[in-house]
């Protein structure tokens, strides 16, 4: 979250109400002007206290035009019932409610089985608040495997980390909050995501691990997972040293497994170690949720686990939180029992047509040049074509929010600043009907852009909206 600070000013900042926030007498609600900053002094009627904080968020945007986010922004109704039906149920309390432990249990051998782990029964694994925890929960399970191995010099040799520079910034939270120096394998001119020979270069002795993300955020590219591990294999029959790997999954551990059947990222490399996603990702939940899974227990070190009392015995949990809600882990078993492996198909399918054909048409618009297509991820980025000089992304991205659209533009890492690019994340409920809609006002800009003298967004840091 951000680090707000408190209010500096004194306090002449105070909510406006109208006579008929009140709900029986309408002079009631003029009473007050609570204060913004400070807790007022008295209580509000449930109406108008609902009226303001409602009004204030009226202008927050439309979840649906955000092409930035990866984050679920539209469930079936149903699912909203079960959601606020659990919202009182606290995630740690097993033993409070047992069935809701028991549909986070079944979740986690759903996935098992859909990433292949050679022995379902055997992994383990559990739900989080999103992908950021679970790396986090991955990250010190590889830090704690190394420095057991290694107890001989640690304290004192330098953990690290092995990634591409495109990593999703909880990889570098992970290596500053854990300690663990991050080992990051530069772009090279059109290869924007790892390669798995530099990787392979980069490790030693310390390395804890090498992630591979399924899904840069960057362009929506999958890593090489299949080629990391060969290239790790090679290092081990050279120097003996076994390095695991983590895929870093939280859009595509949700995709590949149902519309790209054939590509070899998961739990059938044995390399492999440990696993996570996002469920309020491709998992199609609302925001919440993320799932972190260990091809068998022995990845993952008893003496991270903790036990908290389950039906008179006790289950043991990996978590950083404590308390946590219920709704989204049983929002993601609703998804699983509701789609199953057919249904989840022909959702990720859709949205992957409504990519590719949406990058086909930005690319037949003549102004831009494609780096994806949208055949990896559902996601894909573009940047001005060379002979356009009169606007720049951030132009595009600034003008398209008129129209409520949220298209990100930011600049590329280390070695590739040099490019600026847009990127549009297709998720479900962004329908080819919306995508004409998209692709009729960024045309109807074009002629104006092109009328411009030269670029004219200023501050690129504004115009750079969130793209994580
Ligand atoms: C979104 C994302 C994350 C962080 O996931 P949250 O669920 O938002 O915490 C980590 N890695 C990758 C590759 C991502 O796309």
């Amino acid at each position: 979250m951000p680090l707000h600070q408190g209010q500096q000013k004194p306090d002449t900042d105070r909510h406006s109400v109208n006579p008929f926030y009140g709900e029986a007498n309408p002079v009631s609600g003029m009473v007050e002007a609570p204060p913004k900053h400070r807790l007022p002094d008295g209580p509000l009627p449930p109406t108008t206290a609902l009226q303001l904080v409602h009004d204030e968020l009226m202008l927050d945007g439309n979840s649906r035009l955000n092409l930035a986010t990866f984050v679920t922004t539209w469930m079936e109704p149903q699912a909203g019932i079960l959601m606020a039906e659990c919202r009182d149920k606290n995630m740690i309390d097993k033993d409070e409610y047992p069935r809701t432990a028991e549909l986070e249990r079944r979740c986690v051998s759903m996935l098992a089985d859909l990433w292949n782990a050679p022995d379902p029964s055997a992994a383990v694994g559990c739900s989080t608040t999103g992908s950021s925890e679970a790396c986090m929960l991955a990250g010190m399970a590889l830090k704690r495997r190394w420095a057991q191995r290694n107890a001989d010099r640690y304290p004192g040799a330098r953990p690290n980390l092995v990634m591409g520079v495109n990593v999703q910034v909880c990889w570098e939270k992970f290596c500053n909050f854990w300690e663990v120096e991050a080992r990051q394998v530069p772009m090279e001119g059109d290869r924007f995501h790892l390669d798995p020979e530099a990787a392979a270069e980069l490790c030693d002795e310390n390395t804890i691990g090498v992630v591979g993300i399924l899904g840069s955020t960057f362009d929506g590219s999958y890593e090489p997972i299949a080629d990391l591990c060969a290239a790790l294999d090679r290092l081990q029959e050279r120097t003996g040293l076994d390095i695991p790997v983590h895929v870093d999954g939280a859009s595509g551990a949700m995709v590949a497994p149902f519309i790209d059947e054939d590509l070899v990222w998961d739990f059938r490399l044995p390399r492999v170690s440990s696993i996570n996603t996002s469920g309020h990702k491709y998992g199609l939940v609302y925001p919440g949720v993320g799932w972190a899974l260990w091809r068998t227990a022995e990845e993952l070190p008893e003496e991270l686990v903790f036990r908290v009392n389950y039906l008179g015995g006790d289950m043991p949990t990996f978590a950083l939180n404590f308390s946590r809600p219920g709704a989204q882990v049983v929002a993601q078993y609703y998804t699983f029992l509701r789609l199953g492996r057919e249904g989840f198909r022909a959702v990720q399918q859709t949205t992957r047509d409504v990519a590719r054909a949406l990058a086909e048409r930005v690319d037949c618009l003549g102004d831009f040049r494609l780096i994806t297509r949208g055949d990896e991820l559902p996601v894909f980025a573009f940047t001005t074509a060379p002979e356009v000089t009169t606007y720049d992304v951030f132009d595009v991205s600034r003008r398209m929010r008129e129209n409520g659209w949220l298209l990100p533009a930011y600049t590329f890492p280390e070695n590739r600043q040099d490019l600026s690019v847009l990127r549009v994340v297709c998720r479900n409920g962004f329908s080819s009907d919306l995508a004409d809609l998209f692709i009729e006002d960024l045309s109807r800009l074009l002629p104006e852009l092109r009328r411009q003298p030269h670029p004219l967004t200023h501050d690129k840091e504004a115009a750079t909206s969130f793209h994580h």
